[in-house]
């Protein structure tokens, strides 16, 4: 993700024939308001990706070492650098930000793949 290796829809959208429009977004919207898959839009812009990086911090405050302490944030900077400066006080940081990262790619993925649509509740409930 940080190298923009994804191969989103405006990249894919190179070639002939390829629309440059988030997939997952398209049933979802009228078509004049479609958003380029963009590597921004991949993994933060998207609704779905939204509601699910919602979820994300309220999680990480009950499983970090100070629980009572200040809420976390993601923001875009956070999911970029895996959880930024939180990512000291999260058990396995490292590993959850993957993991994250992960299920947004692959529920991508099963939906040009498969026809397969996670909603961003279940793909937070699959991290
Ligand atoms: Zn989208």
């Amino acid at each position: 993700m940080a190298h923009a290796a994804v191969p989103t829809a405006s990249k894919l959208a190179l070639y002939p024939g390829l629309p440059p429009e988030c997939k997952p977004c398209y049933n979802l919207s009228n078509s004049q308001n479609m958003s380029h898959e963009t590597i921004v839009h991949y993994f933060w812009l998207c609704p779905r990706v939204q509601y699910f990086w919602q979820r994300v911090p309220c999680f990480l405050q009950g499983i970090c070492n100070a629980p009572s302490g200040p809420v976390f944030k993601v923001d875009l900077r956070a999911v970029i650098t895996g959880f930024g400066a939180w990512a000291c006080k999260i058990p396995n940081a490292d590993v959850l930000h993957g993991l994250a990262v992960w299920k947004i790619f692959r529920a991508r993925a099963e939906l040009s793949q498969d026809g397969k649509r996670l909603d961003g509740l279940a793909m937070f409930l699959r991290w």
